[in-house]
């Protein structure tokens, strides 16, 4: 490609989106990707002996209620209708997630019906001394479900997944803990849901699949832009690194939360029977177990294998050159990043979006959603 009139650093999900849009208002892209493959955290591998779709930076379910996303990924893709569902293992037992009739009657040993859950939680959540304003984050969940269902489900697992006591994190991490009056265990609430029948790394060739898009992996722009030849160096730039690496950390590193996953083959059809289980409890060192072949239940001939790939997710601390998973938001992180962007937004032509980005954990869905806007954005002023 000669003439570049934009450069999109970064091929995940919002990269591609913004370089799709641009390129199909006739702007010719470079889309420079550090890593060997496009796609991002939502890049899958295909196991060669068993055809199963490995999802390699844990599980993606594509779930949304935005129209503008549900129609741009399907003039790409097809889903396959794939309904996500969470259980849940405690003191021996497994649950359906998420808090609703289904896992509180068989928790508490009861028979609730609708109308009556809410006055059931509620007087869970009104036991014992409770303080006016909850300090923190584990005061707070009390104060909605009730310490058992606390307990039982959410202090453990939130401790692995943080790595601190929960009376260590902010109140105002948990806006709210819905409790569904309902026997509804579909994990998300957004009825357009599914996985790409052919496949999520479909989904990203089909978006850079463009005349006026060109490609370059194992190319990191922060090296390149001083290498480039002043044509290209010179183009706007869609930026969705880590915001802090553009700017060499000069304010130190935002914090992550990182995680390491343990994958096996195991010689059996079927494993846990369904695609995520999480652990609650304290004696188990990860959080989830992914069970990859449950999100194709359309693919009767990977259904049938007679073996199984798993993942145990572990949560880990990060630091500096780990694969940053989950901004962690603290007073001290928000600062530091209204620093970072504040210095991004001198800089003539560029454009820093995307989870990295923004330093903000965002879905699939949401992702697309803001590239759309970012590039149309973009385009009505360029
Ligand atoms: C554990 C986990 C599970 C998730 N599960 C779901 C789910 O089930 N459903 C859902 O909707 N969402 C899920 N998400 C969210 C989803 O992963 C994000 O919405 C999505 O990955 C964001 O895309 P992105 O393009 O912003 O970032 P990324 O996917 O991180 O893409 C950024 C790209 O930029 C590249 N890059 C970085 N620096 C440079 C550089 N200097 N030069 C060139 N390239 C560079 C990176 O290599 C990467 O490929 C999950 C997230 C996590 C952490």
């Amino acid at each position: 490609m000669g003439q570049v009139d934009a450069i999109v650093a970064g091929a995940g999900i919002w990269g591609c989106t913004v370089a799709r849009v641009l390129a199909e208002n006739g702007r010719k892209v470079l889309v420079l990707e550090k890593r060997p493959h496009v796609g991002g955290n939502v890049r899958c591998e295909t196991d060669p002996e068993t055809g199963i779709e490995v999802h390699t930076y844990g599980s993606h379910i594509f779930h949304t209620h935005i129209d503008r996303v549900w129609d741009f990924v399907r003039r790409f893709v097809e889903f396959n209708g794939y309904q996500h569902k969470v259980l849940a293992r405690h003191a021996g037992k497994t649950y359906f997630l998420p808090l609703g009739l289904a896992l509180v009657n068989q928790f508490y040993g009861l028979d609730l019906k609708p109308s009556e859950l809410p006055d059931f939680i509620a007087a869970e959540a009104g036991r014992g001394t409770r303080p006016c304003v909850p300090a923190n984050f584990e005061e707070q969940a009390i104060a909605f479900i009730g310490k058992p269902l606390y307990d039982a489900f959410i202090r453990e697992y939130t401790r692995k997944q943080w790595g601190t006591d929960p009376r260590n994190l902010g109140a105002d991490i948990i806006k709210r803990l819905p409790v569904r009056a309902s026997y509804d265990i579909n994990y998300y609430s957004d009825y357009r849901q599914g996985i790409p029948l052919t496949g999520y790394n479909s989904l990203f060739d089909r978006l850079l699949d463009h005349p006026n898009i060109s490609v370059e992996c194992n190319v990191d722009w922060l090296e390149w832009r001083h290498q480039a030849p002043s044509t290209k160096h010179q183009a706007p730039v869609f930026y969705s690194g880590p915001i802090d690496a553009l700017f060499g950390y000069k304010f130190g590193p935002l914090p992550w939360r990182s995680l390491r996953f343990e994958r096996e083959c195991l010689p059996l059809a079927d494993f846990q029977g369904t695609s995520v289980v999480n652990y609650t409890d304290a004696d188990v060192p990860f959080t989830r177990i992914h069970e990859f072949k449950h999100y194709h239940p359309e693919n009767a001939a990977v259904m049938a294998a007679p073996s199984t790939i798993i993942c145990c997710e572990y949560p880990q601390t990060w630091k500096l050159g780990d694969e940053p998973y989950y901004p962690v938001d603290t007073p001290e992180s928000r600062e530091r990043l209204a620093l970072y962007t504040a210095e991004a937004a001198k800089v003539p032509g560029l454009v820093v979006g995307g989870r990295l980005g923004e330093y903000r954990y965002y879905d699939i869905d949401r992702s697309i959603d803001r590239a759309l806007e970012t590039a149309s954005g973009w385009m009505s002023t360029n």
